[in-house]
């Protein structure tokens, strides 16, 4: 074993005891900690400096009380979290999760996620992520804004443009952004683009809502290409119904590929004739509804209770934009037999380790979620931008520069897994190159 290899099994070993009861955070670290070796072994001075054992170390995280009342007038208790993970390479960024399965290890897992992702997208940006254990689900629009002034009266004392900008995950789209932000800014006195994914008529940027869907399916197409293919008369499966999901279905269409299932969290509809996207906008962004509603205005369709990833259908590209460990077990089996040879990360973590394996090692290219979903955090420090210069970009303008960062990422991860001996391997390319930055920025500032 090399020095480096011990090294690192040292560094997990203690945050696998440390945390040990945090296991996304520690799958997260195993699953970075697996590619880096070669790194480290040419530079024993990140060894030499314990840069991972403060790489897995969050600089700060703040844990909170959410009191709120809701329209029985009674009172509700939440948790919320903001891990401020790593600021070598600028202010921290990341969304807030609403779910009710949030907890310290679901944010640290994403925090971690997020200081690579950012690293990757070549702009100066940190790692930080947050979120509540709140459910959003069945709420009326003034519980969810009772909730989130409650919960940014708190929050606001750890924020700032030039220190934290939060944006949107899961349960967290443009309502609560806007409810979360009118409250920042009542607070502080201050519009000062303290958040990203705000509505335009306030700071937000064209492209934002699009951007991680759009996102995706660039950076897919790049892989594709690469590998002499398109999305042209492709059957794809995209898991969740959500921002992400919806995005990427929509830039699959305008490429000719064919979406024939999305899903949310009870159930999946499968529509050979081409998922009717304005119809899951309609019943999700409008409505709030389920996706079993589908079935009602499109009889042709089909709806199933359970994961869309164990369903035996024929397709070749997949895009699971849902939530973590969403393809475990049997699921990668069936894909694999189903004939999809591309699969890309829209969601974050959605395929777990050993499912990741058994992908790679059936020869499907396998865009990592680091990757293949910085879209939207570049579209979000692109919307930083705009509000310090006090400008609003065109469409054509914000997603040109999209594509050149997906495609640019692509690039250097590609080239990066070549560089280190693992041709092919993106989520190795991935973790090095996003690494890589952060590590000598780290080096760079000294032990701080
Ligand atoms: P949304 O809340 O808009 O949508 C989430 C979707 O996933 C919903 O359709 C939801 O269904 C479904 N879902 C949630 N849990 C499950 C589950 N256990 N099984 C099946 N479906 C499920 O979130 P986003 O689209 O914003 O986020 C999706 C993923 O993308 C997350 O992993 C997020 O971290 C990641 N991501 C998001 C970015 C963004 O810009 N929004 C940026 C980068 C990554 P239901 O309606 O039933 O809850």
């Amino acid at each position: 074993m090399s020095d480096a290899k011990k090294y690192i099994e040292e560094v997990y070993q203690e945050v696998s005891e440390r945390d040990s009861y945090q296991p996304e955070f520690l799958q997260a670290v195993r699953e970075f900690f697996d590619s880096i070796e070669p790194v480290l072994v040419l530079h024993p001075e990140l060894v030499q400096q314990n840069i991972l054992g403060r790489l897995v170390e969050p600089e700060r995280i703040i844990q909170f009380r959410v009191p709120w009342v809701n329209d029985q007038g009674e009172v509700e208790v939440n948790r919320a979290f903001r891990v401020q993970f790593n600021s070598a390479i600028g202010p921290y960024k990341g969304g807030m999760r609403f779910h009710p399965t949030v907890n310290q290890s679901i944010v640290k897992f994403l925090g971690f996620e997020q200081i690579f992702k950012n690293s990757l997208t070549g702009l100066p940006i940190g790692g930080g992520k947050g979120g509540s254990d709140f459910n959003p689900r069945g709420k009326s629009d003034g519980e969810v804004m009772r909730f989130c002034q409650s919960l940014m009266t708190e929050l606001q004392k750890y924020i700032g443009p030039d220190m934290d900008v939060p944006a949107g995950d899961i349960g967290v789209g443009a309502r609560e952004i806007g409810y979360l932000y009118g409250q920042y800014k009542k607070l502080n006195g201050s519009h000062n683009g303290v958040l990203t994914g705000k509505p335009l008529l306030y700071g937000g940027s064209i492209g934002r809502t699009e951007a991680t869907g759009f996102g995706l399916v660039y950076f897919t197409k790049a892989m594709l290409k690469d590998a002499g293919k398109t999305f042209k008369h492709q059957k794809v499966i995209v898991s969740g119904s959500g921002n992400v999901a919806i995005y990427a279905m929509e830039k699959v269409k305008e490429y000719e590929g064919t979406v024939i299932a999305c899903s949310d969290s009870d159930g999946y509809i499968i529509d050979e004739a081409g998922i009717d996207i304005e119809l899951v906008k309609d019943i999700k962004e409008k409505r709030r509804g389920r996706i079993s509603e589908y079935v009602a205005q499109r009889p042709e369709a089909k709806y199933f209770e359970g994961n869309v990833w164990n369903h035996k259908i024929n397709y070749q590209i997949a895009l699971p934009c849902a939530t973590q460990n969403e393809i475990f077990g049997e699921a990668a089996d069936t894909i694999i037999a189903n004939g999809v040879y591309a699969l890309a990360e829209g969601a974050n973590m959605p395929t777990d380790l050993e499912s990741t394996k058994k992908l790679q090692k059936a020869g499907v290219l396998f865009g990592p979620a680091k990757a293949a979903n910085a879209g939207g955090v570049a579209v979000s420090a692109l919307e930083m931008s705009q509000n310090s210069q006090r400008l609003s970009w065109e469409f054509e303008e914000v997603d040109s520069q999209l594509k050149t960062i997906m495609k640019t990422i692509y690039r250097q991860i590609s080239e990066t897994a070549k560089e280190y001996g693992v041709e092919g391997d993106f989520a190795a390319g991935a973790n090095i190159a996003g690494f890589t930055k952060v590590a000598f920025a780290m080096l760079s500032q000294g032990v701080v």
